[in-house]
């Protein structure tokens, strides 16, 4: 119930009470003035009545003195009291009109009738006194007559006394029996009236309002110190303190939402950040291999309740391979086909929920309830890799990170596609494009390396030359002789191996540098590239085109061989092996200029 209705309720029946309780005091009061009306009548009826009989007792007295001694001066106070006799009479006939009962008025009238036989038998006396008669006047005032008459009065006025008091003391009785019960009644409206109001005094202010403001006040100085812990009062409160609570609780909610805003603004903050700090990292990486640890470690940071792969695509663009994970990836294999991937298919990140709410990547496990993300990493038009998160059972981890996990694969996409094009432009700075070889800059490095190194590391360098070249090129046509000059190369790579850093010097001449090979090794070499390129089966689109061979110079550092001639010596030891009939391998050392091997 609102506060405003019970101080309603409470001042309606507090002024009911109140009009109860003086109602009841009017009334109490008007019976005590009946009762003092009634002991007035009583005191005035008394005392006329009672003064008549006195008066009665004078008048015959002084008659009687008057008589016996026959002074004026009696006769004088014969006729004062009789006057004063006469007066009371009046007074006693007024009486009747005071509405007194019929018993009370039988006895006023044998009262003034006793009088009057009294008043005239005195009369007669004085008379007859006066008139000389004067035993006849002492007869008559001590006749039976006289005695009976005053007797009677007497008599009547005792009766008339009893019983105006009785019935004054019946009145009087009533009256204030009246008086007390609506006295009580009265003081006992007020006892309750008080009652009611200290009780709604003290409900309202004790128990209803000043409590409630005491918890309120206190959890509004803990809201405004940010304690959102507090405790706010029960709900259910229709009133006016209850319309406080709501707007404390509505305070405290908004407190809340703000603070979780806040955490969350932070905690996005700190994961821009991080983002921002693995972008800088992604663009300082000089090869594409150094992108993957990256990417794992940062990824197991920012995600910790994630797991995931970073796939690129092979040189093929047929399938991807994970290049580093982290977490502990179970969904997706390690490697699988573009085919397989709806990320790649539609150019865009796709969610494989556990909902099935969308088609399921095919490289994925069947584990329906769990979901995962394949972002394709795509720069310049052109699909690099796949960003891959996967989450554990039932967490809504994935959807929190969907934004940041395009972001970083925007960038990385764009990392991976730099590198790649600084990869390409630098082979194409240093390799030769028909063979894919080194070229003749890089030979010139590599030499120029090998000189810097210990002048006691063996080292030799073979020279290569395709024999009569031009004639495939007058023959079958410059594809064809780049065709040849592409199956050679390949075949002296082949050959040569690990061992062997093999160069186009220009034209069809190649350079084929041994580092920590002596001379004897590198003539092998030499020898076994020799012998694959004659025997290898040359055809272009199907068509033979006669013998390929190659002559070889190989010059080596050994017995003491300078380094910086290696070149002139090799070039001399080909130059050699062309004018001694091609087809064969030259070297520069055992104390022979040539030396045919074949
Ligand atoms: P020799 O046995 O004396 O070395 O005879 P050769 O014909 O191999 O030597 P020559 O120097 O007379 O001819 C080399 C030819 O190689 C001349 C040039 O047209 C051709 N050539 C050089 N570079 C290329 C190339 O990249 N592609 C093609 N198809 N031909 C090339
Ligand atoms: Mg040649
Ligand atoms: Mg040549």
């Amino acid at each position: 119930m609102r506060i405003s209705t019970i101080t309603n309720l409470a001042y309606v029946l507090t002024v009911g009470l109140t009009l109860l309780s003086g109602g009841s005091f009017i009334i109490a009061t008007h019976y005590a003035d009946r009762e003092r009306d009634a002991l007035d009548l009583a005191w005035k009826v008394d005392e006329s009545v009672e003064g008549l009989g006195r008066a009665a007792e004078l008048t015959t007295e002084d008659a009687r003195l008057y008589v016996f001694t026959g002074e004026p001066r009696y006769l004088d106070r014969f006729q004062a009291a009789l006057s004063e006799e006469r007066e009371r009479e009046r007074a006693v006939r007024l009486l009747r009109e005071k509405g007194l009962p019929d018993e009370e008025l039988a006895a006023l009238r044998t009262i003034e009738a006793d009088a009057e036989i009294l008043d005239a038998i005195e009369e007669a006396a004085v008379s007859d006194f006066t008139n000389g008669a004067a035993d006849q006047a002492r007869a008559a005032l001590f006749s039976p007559e006289h005695e009976e008459a005053q007797l009677g009065l007497l008599s009547s006025v005792r009766q008339f006394v009893d019983l105006v008091s009785a019935r004054t003391r019946g009145q009087v009785e009533q009256a204030s029996t009246q008086a007390g019960f609506w006295g009580t009644v009265a003081k006992s409206t007020l006892a309750l009236t008080a009652l009611v109001f200290l009780c709604v005094l003290y409900f309202v202010l004790t128990r209803r309002v000043t409590r409630p403001l005491l918890r309120m006040s206190d959890v509004v100085r803990r809201l405004a110190r940010q304690d959102y812990d507090v405790q706010l009062l029960a709900h259910g409160r229709r009133d006016e303190i209850g319309d406080m609570n709501e707007a404390i609780q509505v305070f405290r909610d908004n407190g809340l939402e703000r603070e979780r805003l806040d955490a969350e603004r932070r905690q996005d903050q700190q994961t821009k950040d991080q983002i921002l700090q693995l972008m800088h990292r992604l663009q300082a990486c000089r090869q594409e291999g150094e992108l993957a640890p990256v990417v794992s470690l940062f990824a197991s940071q920012l995600f910790p309740d994630l797991s995931g792969h970073l796939f690129v695509m092979n040189t093929g663009r047929t399938a991807l391979s994970a290049k580093s994970s982290w977490g502990t990836p179970t969904l997706s294999g390690e490697e699988f086909s573009t085919l397989e991937c709806w990320g790649i298919r539609r150019g865009r990140a796709h969610l494989s929920d556990g909902a099935n709410s969308d088609v399921r990547c095919l490289h994925l496990a069947e584990r329906d309830e769990s979901s995962a993300l394949c972002v394709p990493l795509s720069a310049r038009g052109d699909t690099v890799g796949v960003l891959y998160f996967e989450e554990a059972d039932g967490s809504a981890a994935l959807g929190k990170a969907r934004t940041y996990v395009e972001l970083i694969a925007e960038n990385l996409a764009l990392a991976i596609a730099n590198l790649q094009l600084r990869d390409r432009l630098a082979n194409l700075a240093v390799r030769d494009p028909l063979t894919g070889l080194l070229n003749r800059r890089s030979l010139d490095e590599n030499l120029a390396d090998l000189m810097k190194g210990d002048k006691d590391d063996p080292a030799s360098l073979m020279m290569i030359d395709i024999d009569h070249f031009k004639r495939f090129n007058d023959q079958f046509g410059h594809d064809a002789g780049d065709y040849v000059m592409g199956q050679v190369a390949a075949i002296i790579t082949n050959v040569a191996g690990q061992a062997g850093i093999t160069h186009r010097y220009g034209g069809e001449e190649f350079a084929v540098i041994f580092r920590e090979q002596d001379g004897t090794a590198a003539l092998q070499k030499a020898e076994a590239i020799r012998h694959a390129i004659e025997t290898a089966p040359i055809d272009y689109q199907g068509q033979p085109l006669g013998a390929v061979t190659v002559s070889i110079g190989v010059a080596t550092t050994e017995d003491n061989r300078p380094k910086a001639t290696l070149m002139q010596r090799a070039d001399a030891a080909l130059l050699e092996a062309k004018s001694s009939g091609r087809n064969v391998v030259v070297c520069d050392w055992s104390g022979r200029a040539n030396r045919r091997l074949a």
